[in-house]
């Protein structure tokens, strides 16, 4: 049990550990890991006499950047041993006194982008998603096209506009036309939207031209992030046809500070809901490769969606041996989105053009109600999954607020 005051039994007890980027006024930013309300600045730990991994990376360097860059690179072997070290100073109360000074509260910092962006990548994986969106935007054809249930369908997006939690998004403008239109106009979206995702973070890259097995999962993702794609969705339905999203994304991806290790998902995993038909054998999994993480989305200060993941179809482990079949390498900072998140229930779906069916129906928020979102509107995703102390943990969660059209 840690002896870190009010940690234990909290959302951020010893089996979470989550890291980001923070600073102090007047000092520079450098990497810390949560527990508790307190964010501890490892690095003058770890490069206190007998703080560091006996014989192993210089943990100290690579925590006193400003930007987690340098301790992803160090891969699976490092993060654990580094996991299991931060456990043992934060449990045994031996270290309490060397290592209490180094505890900031949480509301005295200011958090920083994590890591460096390196390729990002939006799937689809939720089949509940792909379905009311085959029905919203293909109203006469089957709703999910011919390649979906045999492979994970995605695309590149725009790694240069994934921006931190809290930062505003500007209301895009864009070419839009609807089947009524005689002809597009162009102006600002009249159906800006979230999606509530799971973002992934890659670690330790590969070399061009080779793959990664659904095994090897564990070996080159980090973590994970809370993750809003944010998607005008009248710009998105008139240009998607034939290459997929493109103006009707790009414009904003947000992703949360705190990065949650994978070793903190540990108790989370479950059953996938069961794929028919069978994957070919390069996307075959063994064991849990589900995710029992809960999602909130919150609009304006109102719960208006608990998607599961649980329900997503598949797993981040086929995304990954699907995103490098070709041979396309990985980077440190590359980033994949699971796709929106909805569950069957109608208040598990994970973006608004599902809760208001297409802009058709509009849903409560507090005594109002929305189809898209309007100006002003500030959108949170919180995260919860089962913690390995039997309890319960928070992932990164992701804010931003709507701002005016330029
Ligand atoms: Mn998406």
């Amino acid at each position: 049990m840690t002896w870190v005051e009010g940690a234990a039994g909290s959302l951020f007890d010893v089996d979470n550990l989550p890291y980001a980027v923070f600073s102090r006024s007047g000092e520079g930013a450098r990497v810390g890991v949560r527990i508790g309300d307190q964010v501890l600045d490892l690095a003058p730990v770890a490069a206190a006499p007998g703080g560091d991994l006996e014989g192993g990376p210089d943990l100290a360097a690579a925590w006193g950047q400003p930007l987690l860059d340098p301790f992803l690179r160090l891969g699976r072997p490092t993060w654990a041993a580094a996991r299991a070290w931060i456990t043992s100073i934060l449990t045994d109360a031996a270290h309490r006194r060397h290592v209490e000074p180094h505890l900031v509260p949480v509301d005295q910092v200011r958090l920083h982008p994590a890591f460096t962006v390196g390729d990002y990548v939006d799937f689809y994986a939720s089949l509940d998603h792909a379905t009311n969106v085959g029905r919203m935007f293909r109203p006469d054809a089957e709703p999910l096209l011919p390649n979906w249930r045999h492979l994970p369908v995605g695309y590149h997006g725009r790694a240069g506009t994934v921006v931190p939690s809290g930062t505003a998004v500007i209301r895009p403008c864009g070419q839009r036309k609807a089947p009524s239109d005689a002809g597009p106009t162009f102006g600002p979206s009249t159906r800006l939207d979230i999606e509530a995702e799971l973002g992934f973070v890659v670690g330790t890259g590969t070399t061009l031209g080779d793959r990664v097995g659904t095994g090897g999962f564990a070996d080159h993702v980090f973590g994970v992030v809370g993750l809003n794609d944010w998607s005008a969705r009248d710009i998105q339905a008139w240009e998607y046809v034939p290459l997929g999203p493109f103006l009707g994304k790009s414009f904003a991806t947000s992703i949360s500070h705190w990065v949650t290790p994978l070793e903190a998902l540990a108790a989370a995993w479950t059953e996938l809901p069961g794929q028919d038909p069978e994957p070919l054998d390069y996307l075959a999994v063994e064991g849990p490769a589900g995710l029992d993480i809960e999602v909130e989305v919150r609009l304006n200060e109102h719960v208006v969606a608990r998607p599961p993941y649980s329900s997503m179809y598949w797993s981040p482990h086929q995304m990954l041996a699907h995103l490098t079949v070709n041979g396309a390498s990985l980077r440190t900072g590359d980033l994949w989105g699971s796709g929106t998140i909805s569950g069957p229930e109608k208040d598990q779906r994970g973006s608004l053009l599902e809760l208001s069916w297409g802009g058709t129906e509009p849903f409560p928020v507090g005594s109002e109600e929305r189809t898209f979102l309007e100006d002003g509107d500030e959108v949170v995703l919180r995260y919860t999954a089962p913690g390995a102390l039997g309890g319960r943990i928070a992932l990164g969660e992701v804010a931003g607020r709507v701002l005016p059209a330029r």
